[in-house]
C-alpha cells in the first residue's frame, strides 16, 4: 500500500475546503483549531498503471498550514508531519510519499532525531520525499514546453528560483548535463549554499531575483515560500516561459500578459482516472488524472515494489536516479503536464 502525505496552501484554503467536504463547522476556525486537529486519512485509492497493474493506497491530511511556521508555531508544524508519518505507518502503508512542506520541514527541523511517536518506532525507510520525480518532471517541462513555444534551449537564458534547494539543485544539475541552455542564473537567499552550488556545478551565475528576472527566457520556480512573490510582467523577456514549481504557488497572480507563459511545474497526468477527490481540492484542472510528481513517486515506487526512501536527504538526488523514476513513470502511464492552453495568448 502507498501513502501520501498532503496539506492546504494556507488557512483560507482549509477553511474554503472544509466548507466544500461539508463541514461547515470547521470553515470558520482559525488557525488554532488547525494547529489542535490531529491527521486524517482517507482510503482507499486505487491507481491502475498503463500495464493494467491496480495499486491501492490512502491519503493523509497532515493538517499542517504554511502560516505555522510564519507565526512561528514550529513545534506545531514538526508535530503535524512527524504524528503524520506515524499515522500512516500505524496504517502498515509500505511507501509514502511527504508532499509539498512536509519534507521541508522534516528537513529544516531535523525530525530525523524523533525515533518514536507513542508506540510507534519510525521507519523511515517506509518514507520519500517523491523530490527525484518532481525534478524530473520538471526537467521534462522545460525542454517539451521551450519547443512548443518556439524556444531554442541553446539560446535561452535559465533562471531557477530555489536553485539551492533539493529539487532547484537536481533541476540545474540536470539543465547542465543534459540540455544545453546557453546561461543558467541561481537565484536564493543563503551566498553562501550558491557559492557551493556553482562550485559543484562548475558554471551557473547566483543573481536576486530582480536582476535575474528581465534576463530569463524561461524561469523555473522551485522555492519554498509559504507566499507566492509579486511579479511585474512589465519587466520579463518575451517570449518568457515561467514553470512554477512551487506548493503553495511561487507566483502570487495569475498572469495573462502577451508572450509569458506559465506552466504548472512538478505536475503529472496518467494515462486513466483515479477514483479519488482530492485532487480537485487543490485545483487542478482535471482532478482524476493529475497530480503532484512527489505523490506519483510514491505510487511509481509501489507499482515497482521498490519499497525505499527513493528520494532522500537533502541535495542528493542523482541524473541515473532521475532516469530510472523517468522510465517508471513512462511505463506505468504519468506524463508530465505540459497545458500551456489556460493562457489565452498561446496560439
Ligand atoms: P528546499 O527546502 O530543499 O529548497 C527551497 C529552496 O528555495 C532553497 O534554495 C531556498 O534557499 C529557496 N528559497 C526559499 N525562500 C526563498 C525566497 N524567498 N527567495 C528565493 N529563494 C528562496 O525545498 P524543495 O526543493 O523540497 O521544494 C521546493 C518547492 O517545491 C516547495 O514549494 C515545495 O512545496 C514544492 N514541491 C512540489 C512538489 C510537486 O510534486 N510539485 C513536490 C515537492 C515539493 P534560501 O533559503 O537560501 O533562500
Amino acid at each position: 500500500m502507498f501513502g501520501l502525505i498532503g496539506h492546504l496552501t494556507s488557512l483560507e484554503h482549509a477553511q474554503l475546503v472544509a466548507r466544500e467536504l461539508g463541514y461547515p463547522q470547521y470553515a470558520t476556525q482559525g488557525l488554532d483549531f488547525w494547529c489542535s486537529a490531529p491527521p486524517q486519512i482517507f482510503a482507499p485509492i486505487k491507481v491502475t498503471s498503463a500495464t493494467g497493474q491496480q495499486i491501492e493506497g490512502c491519503y493523509i491530511e497532515s493538517c499542517f498550514l504554511p502560516e505555522m511556521l510564519a507565526v512561528r508555531r514550529i513545534k506545531t508544524a514538526t508535530r503535524k508531519i512527524i504524528n503524520a508519518m506515524a499515522h500512516a505507518q500505524k496504517h502498515g502503508l509500505d511507501i509514502t510519499a511527504l508532499g509539498g512542506f512536509s519534507s521541508i520541514v522534516f528537513e529544516n527541523f531535523n525530525l530525523s532525531q524523533i525515533q518514536r511517536v507513542r508506540n510507534v518506532a519510525l521507519e523511515f525507510e517506509r518514507f520519500t520525499t517523491g523530490n527525484t520525480h518532481t525534478a524530473y518532471v520538471i526537467c521534462q517541462q522545460v525542454v517539451a514546453a521551450s519547443a512548443a513555444l518556439g524556444l531554442n534551449l541553446s539560446d535561452a537564458t535559465v533562471a531557477v528560483c530555489g536553485a539551492t534547494g533539493d529539487i532547484g539543485s537536481a533541476v540545474c544539475r540536470w539543465l547542465m548535463a543534459r540540455a544545453d541552455i546557453k546561461d543558467l542564473l541561481l537565484i536564493a537567499r543563503n551566498q553562501e549554499r550558491l557559492q557551493q552550488l556553482q562550485a559543484e556545478l562548475g558554471c551557473g551565475t547566483p543573481m536576486d531575483l530582480s536582476t535575474a528576472l528581465p534576463q530569463a527566457d524561461i524561469v523555473v520556480w522551485v522555492a519554498s515560500m509559504a507566499k507566492g512573490v509579486e511579479v511585474n510582467p512589465s519587466t520579463l523577456k518575451r517570449p518568457c516561459l515561467m514553470i512554477d514549481g512551487g506548493y503553495p504557488k511561487n507566483l502570487h497572480q495569475q498572469i495573462n500578459d502577451e508572450g509569458v507563459y506559465v506552466l504548472k511545474g512538478g505536475i503529472v497526468e496518467h494515462a486513466l482516472d483515479i477514483d479519488w477527490r482530492m485532487m480537485s481540492i487543490v485545483n487542478m484542472d482535471v482532478p482524476a488524472r493529475q497530480l503532484f510528481a512527489c505523490f506519483a513517486e510514491s505510487m511509481l515506487l509501489e507499482f515497482e515494489q521498490w519499497h525505499t526512501n527513493f528520494s532522500w536527504g537533502r541535495n542528493q538526488i542523482t541524473l541515473e536516479k532521475m532516469d530510472l523514476i523517468g522510465q517508471s513513470s513512462r511505463r506505468h502511464g504519468f506524463r508530465p503536464l505540459l497545458d500551456l492552453s489556460l493562457s489565452p495568448l498561446v496560439a
